[in-house]
């Protein structure tokens, strides 16, 4: 099945306003000729209204970087699907393992996150992936499939997965580092987690879902890692800051 590509930039706590809507109108001059990829940047909150104004007709999708489970209430700091979705979010990133490491967050509540944004009609994407010692100690698959039972307990229990949703496998020792998973090291995970899909919902579903790679993707290794089967886009850090290499990053099909 054809899946369509997606590449993701996911801004984190970097740029100001006015760098925000420039890259994101350097973003939009140079994708109009390109249908056949989708492209979603996901800004601080404080930059999406401006980001989604500067957006206006271009095909770029919005997405946010974390959000509160509940739809309101006495959550001092925290930041609903609802109101995300109101300024014109229509993506969401979960689960980031910055937000597991440095903030806390459980599998457990990443369930809920990704019920809340299904629920509202907010796509996932849900990042997953080991750490360096896990990946030595051999327990990458152990660690992938535990993240997956827990953060997608919803779901399981209703069989109930939206074709939509998007995993993002991210291996902790490559976000950053300049370290990016060989291919086949990125293939056989995604392989691991499309089948881990059909073993638990569906083949069919397995082959709609989209698993990005995230780590390190830069414009010299995308196009090696966008040519394996079960690699259906990457989810960019530091190369998303910057228009020219993030534009390198959407064409990867003309290199
Ligand atoms: C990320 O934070 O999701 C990421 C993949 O970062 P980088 O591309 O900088 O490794």
């Amino acid at each position: 099945m054809e899946r369509k590509p997606l590449i993701a930039g996911n801004w984190k706590m970097n740029l100001d306003l006015d760098e925000a809507v420039s890259l994101v109108n350097a973003i939009a001059d140079s994708i109009s000729d390109l249908p056949e990829v989708d492209v979603l940047v996901a800004p601080p909150f404080t930059a999406l209204t401006a980001v989604k104004q500067a957006i206006g007709n271009s095909k770029i999708l919005l997405g946010a970087q974390n959000m509160h489970w509940e739809m309101s209430g006495a959550f001092t700091g925290e930041i609903s699907g609802r109101m995300l979705q109101e300024i014109g979010c229509t993506h969401i990133i979960l689960g980031h393992s910055e937000r597991r490491m440095l903030f806390g967050e459980t599998s457990e509540g990443i369930d809920l996150k990704v019920k809340s944004a299904v629920a509202l009609g907010i796509v996932p994407i849900l990042c997953i992936g080991e750490t360096l010692e896990q990946r030595e100690a051999g327990q990458t698959f152990e660690v992938i499939e535990d993240q997956l039972v827990a953060s997608l307990k919803n779901f399981k229990a209703e069989r109930d997965m939206p074709p939509s949703t998007v995993l993002a496998y991210e291996p902790v020792w490559a976000i950053g580092t300049g370290l990016t998973a060989t291919p086949e090291q990125a293939q056989e995970v995604h392989y691991f987690i499309r089948k881990w899909i059909e073993n638990n919902f569906d083949s069919k579903l397995a082959q709609q879902i989209r698993i990005l790679y995230g780590g390190s993707v830069k414009p010299d290794n995308v196009k090696e890692l966008m040519s394996e089967a079960d690699i259906d886009g990457a989810l960019v850090g530091g190369a998303s800051l910057k228009s020219d290499s993030f534009v390198r990053l959407i064409r990867f099909q003309e290199m």
